[in-house]
C-alpha cells in the first residue's frame, strides 16, 4: 500500500487550487505518460458513478489509448437499490398517515407499477429532504404523522444516516423510522472479481467512500485476485492519475492497493463516522439490482434500533417486483456491457422517460452517457 507522490504523474508538480485539477494541459501530459506506459489491452473499471460523469462530462474515455478500456462500476446507490424495496417504499408511502422523505434522485426510480411522482399526485406526502437530519426535524413538527426516511446509499450517506436514528432516539421520537438499504463496496469488488464472466483488470476505488472508511479493506482484495486497486478522486486530474497508477501495476504485474488521492484519504479513515455506523449498523446479505444477493454487502439496523425500522413498523404484504425486461443495467454495472449497447438507449429510455434507475439516477452511468455523448 502507498501513496502516489506527485513526481510520479508524468513529471506533475503538487496541485494547490481545484482549478488545477481540471488543467486540460495537466491532464493531457498525464494521458501522454499512459500512452508511454500501456502495451497491452486493460480493463479498468471505476466504482463510483460520479468517477463515471467525470470521465463521460470531460471526455477522458475518448482521450485514452485504445488500450485502456474504462468500464463503469456499481457505485451508484439509487441504481442498486433492489426493485423490491423500492417497491416496498412506494407501498409505504402510499399509506395515509406517512410522511415519505428521500433524496430528490429516488423519487423518479421506477417501480415495478408506479413511481413517487404518481403516489404524490395521488395524496400521499412525499417530500425531497437534503439530510436525514431533516426527516428527523419533520418528525419533530408533525407529531401525529409517521415520518419515513428512505436511507439509501454506500459508506458515504451510512453516518449521516446512523446519526439520524441516534438523533431521533435521543428526542425520544417515536414517529421516526428509516428504510434502511445501505450497501458496501468491498463485498461488490468481490461479487465483480470472483464471477466467470468478469472482463476487470483494475479498478479505481471511490475517494469519497474511502474518505470515510479509509481503505485497509482493500489489500485482502488486491491479493487474493491479482487485480490493483487505486483510490482516486474526482476531478479530471485525479481521474487520469488513478488510470496511469493502475495502469503502471498492470504493466508491471504487481497487485498493489495505491492512494492517488491523498489530499483526502488516509488509510484509516474517519474513524468517528466508523464508529458511528458500527453503532447503529449491523452487516447483512443484501440484494443489489441488476447484480442480485451479494454475502455481507449491506447494513441494516441492530436489533436496540429495531423500533426505527421502518421494514418492522410498516407492514406491506409480499411484494413481487418486476422488472423491465429490455434493461440491462445489471451487466452495466458489472462492466459486461455499456449503455448503448442497450436497445432502449436514448430512444425508449431517456432521462425524461426512464426505463431503469441507470438512467434516472444523477450517478448513473446510462444517464451519463446520454448527456455527455452516446460513445
Ligand atoms: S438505457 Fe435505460 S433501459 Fe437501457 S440499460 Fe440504461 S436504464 Fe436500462
Amino acid at each position: 500500500m502507498s501513496e502516489v507522490r506527485p513526481s510520479q504523474l508524468g513529471g506533475i508538480t503538487a496541485t494547490k487550487y481545484i482549478s488545477e485539477y481540471r488543467d486540460a494541459g495537466l491532464v493531457k501530459g498525464v494521458i501522454a505518460e499512459i500512452r508511454r506506459t500501456v502495451t497491452r489491452p486493460w480493463v479498468i473499471m471505476e466504482i463510483c458513478g460520479g468517477q463515471t460523469h467525470a470521465i463521460k462530462r470531460y471526455g477522458i474515455d475518448q482521450l485514452l489509448p485504445p488500450e485502456v478500456e474504462l468500464v463503469h462500476g456499481p457505485g451508484c446507490p439509487v441504481c442498486v437499490t433492489s426493485l423490491e424495496l423500492i417497491d416496498k417504499a412506494l407501498a409505504i408511502a402510499a399509506q395515509p398517515g406517512v410522511i415519505f422523505t428521500s433524496y430528490g434522485d429516488m423519487l423518479r426510480v421506477p417501480g415495478s407499477s408506479r413511481d413517487m411522482f404518481s403516489i404524490r399526485a395521488a395524496g400521499g406526502d412525499v417530500r425531497v429532504v437534503y439530510s436525514p437530519l431533516d426527516a428527523v426535524k419533520i418528525a419533530q413538527q408533525n407529531p401525529d404523522q409517521q415520518v419515513v426516511f428512505f436511507a439509501i446509499g454506500f459508506e458515504t450517506t451510512a453516518p449521516p444516516n446512523a446519526m439520524s436514528v441516534v438523533q431521533a432516539q435521543a428526542l425520544g421520537l417515536s414517529n421516526y423510522s428509516t428504510l434502511v438499504s445501505h450497501v458496501r463496496v468491498p463485498p461488490a469488488m468481490h461479487a465483480i472479481l470472483s464471477s466467470p464472466e468478469n472482463r476487470v483488470n483494475g479498478f479505481l476505488a471511490a475517494g469519497h467512500v474511502c474518505a470515510v472508511m479509509g481503505y485497509w479493506e482493500y489489500p485482502p482484495i488486491a491479493e487474493k485476485y491479482h487485480t490493483p486497486i487505486v483510490v482516486t478522486g474526482f476531478e479530471p486530474l485525479d481521474i487520469v492519475q488513478g488510470i496511469l497508477t493502475a495502469v503502471r501495476q498492470l504493466e508491471d504485474g504487481r497487485c498493489e492497493v495505491e492512494n492517488a488521492y491523498p489530499r483526502i484519504v488516509t488509510f484509516e479513515g474517519n474513524r468517528p463516522a466508523q464508529d458511528v455506523i458500527d453503532r447503529v449498523f449491523v452487516e447483512c446479505d443484501r440484494k443489489w439490482r441488476g447484480i442480485g444477493m451479494i454475502p455481507a454487502s449491506g447494513w441494516r439496523l441492530r436489533p436496540e434500533y429495531a423500533g426505527f425500522d421502518a421494514e418492522e413498523r410498516f407492514s406491506v404484504g409480499e411484494i413481487q417486483p418486476e422488472e423491465s425486461p429490455t434493461c440491462i443495467a445489471g451487466m452495466i454495472l458489472r462492466g459486461m456491457k455499456k449503455p448503448h449497447d442497450c436497445p432502449a438507449f436514448g430512444t425508449l429510455c431517456t432521462p425524461d422517460h426512464p426505463h431503469g434507475a441507470t438512467m434516472v439516477s444523477s450517478e448513473g452511468a446510462c444517464s451519463a452517457y446520454y448527456h455527455y455523448g452516446k460513445a
